[in-house]
């Protein structure tokens, strides 16, 4: 359990990283309401956050402090 980290600011540079290449999976999520539970593990204190740049954008991901699995909810800071 890692409890009271930071949030995790991560930025990648390169253009043609794809989807699973750095042994971690991505899980679509579709956002409605709240993001805050893990649907995988969960766990309910919210999640870490990381960017990850995509050609043009840059996607918000979000990391699981508990089983350390990563979700797209379809955002991306332009
Ligand atoms: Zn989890």
């Amino acid at each position: 359990m890692e409890r009271g980290h930071p949030v995790l600011l991560f930025l990648t540079n390169d253009k043609t990283m794809q989807r699973n290449s750095m042994d971690k999976d991505i899980h679509l999520i579709r956002f409605d309401d709240e993001f805050k539970i893990c649907p995988l593990c969960g766990y309910k204190d919210g999640f870490h956050s990381m960017l990850e740049r995509d050609g043009e954008k840059v996607k918000w991901l979000f990391i699981c402090p508990s089983c350390h699995q990563v979700f797209d909810i379809g955002r991306t800071l332009e």
